[in-house]
C-alpha cells in the first residue's frame, strides 16, 4: 500500500528525518513510536504531503528553507510530487496531532466538513458509521467542538478523517494527553475501524505500550532515524526493546 524510502527532511540545516524507510501493507495497523522531537509529525506531514504546503508557505514568506528528499510509493504510484489535496483524493488522510477540529463548528458540522471528498451516499453511510463507532458523539451532535472534552474531540477528529473516505489513515499521536480509560476506548476503535473497513492505518505515539497490542508491525524513530522495526511479536519478544521502549 505505502512504501517510503530514503526520506530526508531538513528544516534549514536541521535534519528532522534521516534516511527513513517505512512501509504499510494493505489492511495493516503500523505503529511509529518515538520520543518528543523524534520526527513523528514530520513523517506524517511528509507522507500526507502537508509538508509541501508548509514548505511553499515558508518559501513565500521568506522563512526557513525546508528540503524534502526521497521516494513515496502509494498503491504502485510515486506520489512524491503530489499536492496534499491530490493525495487526500487518493485516500491518504491525516488526522493531525492535537486534534485540530473546528472549535466553533458543531460536531455534525465538523463531520460534514470532513466529508467534502465523499459522495452524498458515502457521506451518509460514513456519518452513520462514525456514530456507531463513537456512540458518545450522538448526544453531542449540536455541541460546538470547543466545548468537547479531549477524548470527545479526538473521537470527532478521527470521525472527521473517516468522512474523507481514507484508504490509508494517518493518526498522529491520537492518545496524547488523554486518560488511560479514553486511550483504551480509542485503541479499541482504531482496531475496529481496520477490522470492519479494511482501511490501512499508521499511528504514531510517544509511548508504545497502549497501542502495541493492536499493531501488526512497528517502527521506532530516534532523532529522525528509524532505528528498529519488526512485527508486534518480534518487538515484544526482544527483551531490550521491551524494557527500553515498551515499559513492559
Ligand atoms: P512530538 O512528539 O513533540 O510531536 P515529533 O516526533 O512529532 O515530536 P517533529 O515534530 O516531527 O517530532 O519534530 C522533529 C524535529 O524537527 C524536532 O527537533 C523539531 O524541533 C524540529 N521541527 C519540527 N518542525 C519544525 C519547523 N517547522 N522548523 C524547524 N524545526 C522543526
Amino acid at each position: 500500500m505505502l512504501d517510503a524510502a530514503d526520506l530526508m527532511v531538513f528544516y534549514e540545516n536541521m535534519l528532522a528525518l534521516n534516511n527513513v524507510h517505512i512501509r504499510c501493507k494493505d489492511k495493516e495497523i503500523v505503529g511509529v513510536f518515538g520520543a518528543n522531537s523524534a520526527g513523528k509529525s514530520t513523517l506524517m506531514y511528509t507522507i500526507s504531503g502537508i509538508m509541501e504546503d508548509i514548505r511553499k508557505k515558508e518559501l513565500m514568506a521568506g522563512g526557513e528553507r525546508i528540503t524534502v528528499l526521497g521516494n513515496i510509493t502509494y498503491m504502485g504510484e510515486n506520489i512524491m510530487g503530489l499536492k496534499p489535496s491530490r493525495r487526500a483524493r487518493k485516500g491518504i488522510v491525516l488526522c493531525p496531532e492535537r486534534r485540530r477540529i473546528f472549535s466553533e463548528s458543531s460536531v455534525l458540522e465538523n463531520l460534514r466538513i470532513g466529508g467534502y471528498l465523499a459522495t452524498p451516499s458515502q457521506a451518509k453511510a460514513t456519518l452513520d458509521y462514525v456514530f456507531r463507532l463513537f456512540p458518545a458523539l450522538v448526544r453531542l451532535k449540536k455541541r460546538v467542538g470547543g466545548f468537547l472534552s479531549g477524548g470527545e474531540q479526538q473521537m470527532l477528529a478521527i470521525g472527521r478523517a473517516l468522512m474523507a473516505q481514507p484508504k490509508l489513515l494517518l493518526l498522529d499521536e491520537p492518545l496524547m494527553g488523554l486518560s488511560p480509560l479514553i486511550q483504551a476506548t480509542l485503541v479499541r476503535a482504531i482496531k475496529v475501524i481496520r477490522d470492519e473497513t479494511g482501511i490501512s492505518i499508521m499511528v504514531t505515539e510517544q509511548y508504545a505500550r497502549p497501542v502495541i497490542p493492536i499493531v501488526d508491525y512497528a517502527f521506532i524513530l530516534e532523532n529522525g532515524a528509524a532505528v528498529l522495526e519488526g512485527s508486534r511479536d518480534e518487538l515484544l519478544n526482544n527483551p531490550d526493546v521491551r524494557s527500553a521502549y515498551f515499559g513492559v
